[in-house]
């Protein structure tokens, strides 16, 4: 084996970013313990360090004592988990992505008007369960191009919205079908998957060219980093999702000149530099980025955590 090619971008995005500060920060304000629902990014590195420093994760917000903090992932949550956290007289804090509250207020606006809404979603994935408990009655999973073409939809206005971190190739062909079926259909302004989600696919395939393997450094349960393998996949290059080095199998780099590197939404830079290492101490030190492209999109700290907040005061 002989380089390595960084894609760029990769890694964190604004929603991840301000998801894990969130959490630092009610950590830094309050103290231990601060529990968070569900993992607050799908990284199990991040989540683990989180832990080491106080957060509790928990699955449901009824598992939260009483009276205690409670941090929202970043996937979003249904009203009825905000309705729950009110009776229990919890303390919230939501780190809901502001591009996963977009979907839900589409969802809410949709629904309100009558439209019956087509999710084009993962089934059980956090940000689905979310966004379909905005308007259970009116929203429709469709999973697939084929389930686009078998679905039965009833009379009256129809939308789609979709989940933010799917493969734009593959929502595409869904949107397609569901067009050609359902001339009437309509859709937000803007789409729904997210610029990390689209910038991250776009940068991986910009590289399939040159490269004879792709590893995508991000956790099993992490839907954008998925779609990076699949990405690659199904361009016929080689490609493996691993959470950190020591799950790089050497038998992959059989015959390869060229790995590409790179990882997911919610992958720290950090796990990046633990494979560059591994590469660098089997004498792989020729290392460059593909192409260098800047994202300039930061969300605002939620208020109760903006730095100069009052300690105490997090919202009940
Ligand atoms: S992947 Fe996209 S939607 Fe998800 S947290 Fe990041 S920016 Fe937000």
């Amino acid at each position: 084996m002989k380089r390595i090619l960084l894609a760029s971008p990769r890694g964190y995005c604004a929603g991840v970013e301000r998801a894990v500060d969130t959490v630092e920060q009610a950590l830094d304000l309050w103290g231990p313990p601060v529990y968070v629902r569900k993992q607050i990014v799908h990284n199990i590195h991040v989540v683990r360090d989180l832990e080491e420093r106080g957060a509790i994760f928990v699955e449901t917000e009824t598992e939260v004592p009483p009276g205690a903090t409670v941090v929202f992932s970043a996937h979003g949550v249904a009203p009825s988990v905000h309705d729950n956290a009110r009776r229990l007289e919890l303390k919230t804090i939501d780190a809901t992505c502001p591009l996963v509250t977009k979907v839900h207020s589409e969802a809410r606006h949709y629904a309100k008007a009558g439209y019956t809404i087509v999710l084009v979603g993962h089934a059980g994935h956090e940000e689905v369960e979310g966004t379909m408990g905005e308007a259970p009655d009116s929203i429709v999973l469709v999973e697939s191009p084929e389930e686009a073409e078998t679905i039965e939809l009833p009379d009256g206005p129809l939308a789609y919205i979709t989940q933010t971190t799917l493969s734009v190739d593959e929502t595409n062909e869904v949107i397609d079908v569901l067009r050609r079926r359902f001339p009437r259909i309509e859709a937000p302004k803007k789409e729904d998957i997210c610029y990390a989600t689209t910038n991250r696919q776009r940068a991986v395939k910009a590289m399939l060219g040159s490269i004879d393997l792709l590893l995508v450094i991000g956790s099993r349960n992490s839907s954008n980093s998925n779609r990076l393998v699949e990405v690659a996949r199904a361009a016929g290059v080689m490609s493996y999702l691993i959470d950190d080095e020591t799950e790089i199998e050497e038998a992959w780099l059989d015959g390869v000149e060229t790995v590409g590197v790179t990882s997911g939404a919610s992958a720290p830079e950090r796990l990046v530099e633990r494979v560059l290492d591994w590469f660098a101490a089997r004498g792989v030190t020729n290392v460059s980025p593909f192409a260098e492209e800047r994202e300039d999109i930061f969300f605002k700290l939620p208020a109760q955590v903006r730095p100069g907040a009052a300690a105490g005061t997090p919202s009940g």
